[in-house]
């Protein structure tokens, strides 16, 4: 599109939503639930149009679309669905003495006109589940879904155009002018999606207006094994979710601290693991219809490029290797002697890549992991709670999951999000909810005399006496 009329639609869209927005203030649970639950239909219903379009962009396996989009869309519609009007009720809070004759409770308002700025690796399921959390908020939405991904974007255009006049809900197809066009206007809140790089650049532009953000950004995963853990399980659930979508998931397990002495049994159960994923009837990896491919020959040569500096300066390829430009094909890839000084151990792999590194003690492992920038997601393998319990707590990251990998990210009761570099805010279900509402904290007065006018000036020698008693008992 030009960038000339894209900027006045964004101006257009923008001014409209305002209108709306105000409406929108009042919408009633029901009115809500009708737009989740067209969202909901038109997602069932056109399953097989979002997983061409996105076979068509990345070559993402059909089973993956329908697990890793379309399931966490439709959970996060039937579980807003369910619970909205709880959500959306009127909290009352208890009320101290020193309020007394007072009620008090938190009211939920939508922030008001929202954007949301989408990554490319799960192109559906990041635009649509924080769209489901705006809507039930009672937000108007611009949506900016990747570039990087065109036949999906192209989708949600149409299916938006379907189903929400533009007042309420709008895409913004484009790339970087795009982004600016729409980071700067005044949007209430601004959900983005992506790496921390882009998302500094996000909340600069929202601290001219002083609009709220949620930032949803990436960073290295540790896997932690701790040496009771079973290594074959271990092996196995690490396996399926790393490679999952080519490696090419912000939860992604991005490196592995393994007990020295363990190392090499667990490598030979990790590339098992992965033979039994990918390798049927002796085929190489790369023909396997569950394995995708790299979205781009950027990001194919970034990676490619991280593999060879490993090994240039040292690492070890135990596993993987090969690659195909013609099809930005990465085959697994497993890493050992890996050092902190390779590109690898730099920033997040977002690849099929996997470096695994020595400890001997867990102190060692823990304090390695805590020099790093703190992670959206922390993974620790031990058959011990206490164990499990002392990781956790030493460490900060967005989220934790013992004994497997990611399924953090689909419970629907649970704040996603990540903490400093890897983000700020949490979204899913009740936490999406909240993160574009403001929570309005209300305070009923009665008329007249009230508990706190004893305390009105001019103060004397009584009113001193009250306000002594207050300080020592309440
Ligand atoms: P990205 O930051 O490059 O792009 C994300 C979005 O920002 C895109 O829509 C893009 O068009 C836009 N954008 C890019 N450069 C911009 C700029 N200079 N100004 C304004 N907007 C700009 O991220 P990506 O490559 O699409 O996605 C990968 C990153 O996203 C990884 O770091 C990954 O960990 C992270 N991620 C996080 C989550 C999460 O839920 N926390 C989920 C998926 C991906």
């Amino acid at each position: 599109m030009d960038i000339e009329l894209m900027k006045s639609q964004v101006n257009e869209v923008f001014d409209l939503q305002k209108a709306h927005a105000f409406k929108m203030r009042t919408s009633s649970a029901e009115e809500r639930i009708q737009l989740i639950r067209s969202l909901h239909d038109w997602v069932l219903s056109h399953r097989q149009d979002i997983k061409d379009a996105m076979f068509a962009d990345y070559r993402k396996p059909f089973t993956e679309t329908d697990i890793t989009e379309i399931y966490p869309v439709l959970s996060e519609a039937k579980h807003t669905i369910k619970n909205l009007k709880n959500w959306m009720k009127n909290k009352r809070v208890p009320t101290p003495v020193t309020f007394l004759g007072t009620t008090a409770s938190i009211q939920y308002e939508p922030k008001g006109r929202s954007l949301i700025i989408a990554p490319w690796n799960y192109p559906f399921n990041l635009a649509i589940c924080p769209l489901v959390s705006a809507l039930s908020a009672g937000c108007t939405v611009m949506i900016k879904p990747s570039e990087m991904t065109p036949h999906t974007s192209a989708l949600i255009k149409t299916m938006i155009e379907e189903l929400f006049d533009k007042k309420l809900v709008c895409v913004i197809e484009g790339g970087l002018e795009a982004s600016q066009a729409l980071l700067a206007k005044p949007f209430d809140h601004i959900f983005f999606t992506g790496s921390p790089a882009v998302g500094k650049i996000v909340m600069r532009s929202a601290s001219e207006h002083l609009g709220s953000v949620t930032l949803e950004l990436g960073g290295k995963s540790p896997v932690i094994i701790e040496k009771d853990a079973d290594l074959k399980d271990a092996a196995k659930k690490i396996a399926s979710t790393k490679f999952i979508n080519c490696g090419q998931t912000c939860v992604a397990p991005d490196f592995i601290l393994v007990p020295k002495s363990m190392r090499d049994e667990f490598v030979k159960n990790l590339n098992e693991a992965i033979d039994s994923l990918y390798v049927v009837d002796g085929l190489g990896i790369e023909k396997s219809a569950d394995y995708g491919r790299i979205v781009n020959e950027r990001h194919f040569n970034r990676l490619n490029q991280m593999v060879e500096d490993a090994i240039t300066n040292g690492a070890t390829l135990a596993k993987g290797g090969k690659n195909i430009p013609a099809e930005n094909f990465i085959e697994p890839t497993i890493l050992t002697m890996v050092k902190e000084s390779m590109l690898v151990m730099e920033d997040e792999i977002f690849g099929p890549i996997l470096p695994i590194l020595d400890y001997e003690d867990i102190d060692e492992a823990l304090d390695f992991v805590n020099k790093m920038p703190k992670p959206l997601a922390l993974y620790a393998f031990s058959k011990s709670d206490k164990k499990l319990g002392y990781i956790f707590k030493k460490t900060s990251s967005g989220g934790a999951v013992s004994n497997d990998c990611v399924l953090h990210f689909i419970h629907p009761e649970l704040p996603f999000g990540g903490v400093n570099n890897s983000g700020i805010g949490k979204s899913h279900g009740h936490f999406g909810f909240l993160e574009f509402s403001n929570q309005k904290g209300v305070l009923k007065q009665r008329v007249g005399f009230t508990a706190v006018t004893p305390l009105f000036p001019p103060y004397n020698k009584a009113k001193e006496m009250i306000i002594d008693g207050l300080l020592k008992w309440f």
